[in-house]
């Protein structure tokens, strides 16, 4: 939709005219006027948002020697529609069932994370993958392994440094997204999520309930640590994850697998297994 005039703010984000300013030399009613227009546009509303733009045009083309004032009504259709839009924007980047993130907020993140020159201040992705959530969903029922996963992104979002979410990647996996740390705080990150997992009391949500997850960690360094390397995509970065993940299920399950100096490795007590599977794709 084209507004009248091309100053009128952007609602699309954080939009809509700075409403400290005063209405002041009748532009903040026409102002009012377009963004109502531009917010009804956005639900697809648009007999009523041509109504608005028509009252903005008759408005800027009156020709008023006295300055209309703003009607507290219309000020309050506005607040009202700007923080419908607002959660509306939210809902869309949320998983219903887990309210965690979903996919479309992970691409869209990541994507602003990583630059093409990598990332500035490291990044860590942890693949999560419920360990034999079918089985638990067989023996207690699809709606109990619904509340397993609330339960479990719960527990997933209990340590988050600064800047780092959570995301379900899909069925009954998830993604921790963690920024500025090293590799050594992003292995205690997902050793602690899993070991959160582990001792959870289960059996309050079933008798005799456990529940397990394995987790592939990719710790990507900042890009200034090596500036000749190449950096890498997040799709990348995510393979080589669902890589580890693979190493964690194959190695005994309930487990963080992680890369150091090239090696791969399992995280705490895990560390101890005998006979560490090498990951799914070579050199990942
Ligand atoms: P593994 O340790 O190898 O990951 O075994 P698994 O049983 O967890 O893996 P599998 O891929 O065989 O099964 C995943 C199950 O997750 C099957 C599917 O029904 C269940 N699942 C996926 N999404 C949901 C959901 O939203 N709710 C419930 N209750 N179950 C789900
Ligand atoms: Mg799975
Ligand atoms: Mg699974």
């Amino acid at each position: 939709m084209t507004a009248l005039r091309p100053e009128v703010a952007d609602f699309d984000s954080h939009g809509g005219p700075d409403r400290d300013q005063p209405a002041s030399e009748g532009t903040g009613l026409v102002q009012l006027h377009e963004s109502i227009a531009t917010l009804l546009a956005s639900r697809g509303q648009w007999r009523q948002a041509y109504q608005h733009l028509r009252s903005a045009y008759d408005l800027v083309y009156a020709d008023q020697d006295v300055q209309p004032q703003v009607p507290e009504q219309l000020r309050r259709e506005v607040d009202r529609l700007r923080r419908e839009h607002a959660e509306a924007r939210e809902q869309s980047l949320r998983d219903s069932l887990t309210d965690s993130y979903n996919r479309r907020y992970l691409d869209q993140r990541l994507l602003g994370m990583v630059t093409e020159h990598g990332t500035a201040d490291g990044l860590a992705i942890a693949l999560i993958d419920l360990d034999w959530f079918k089985q638990v969903n067989d023996t207690f029922g699809h709606l109990l392994g619904d509340r397993v996963l609330q339960r479990v992104v719960e527990l997933l979002q209990e340590e988050l440094p600064e800047g780092g979410f959570c995301a379900r990647y899909g069925g009954e996996e998830f993604v921790l997204v963690l920024p500025g740390v090293d590799v050594v705080g992003s292995v205690e990150i997902a050793e602690s999520a899993r070991m959160r997992v582990e001792r959870h009391a289960w059996a309050s949500l079933a008798p005799g309930l456990r529940v397990t997850i394995s987790i592939g960690l990719a710790y990507e360094p900042p890009v200034g640590d090596s500036p000749t390397r190449p950096p890498v995509a997040p799709e990348q970065q995510l393979l080589r994850a669902d890589s580890l993940l693979y190493t964690a299920k194959q190695s005994g399950r309930n487990a963080v697998a992680y890369r150091e100096n090239g090696r791969v490795r399992l995280a705490g007590a895990a560390a101890g297994r005998r006979g560490i599977a090498e990951p799914r794709v070579a050199g990942y």
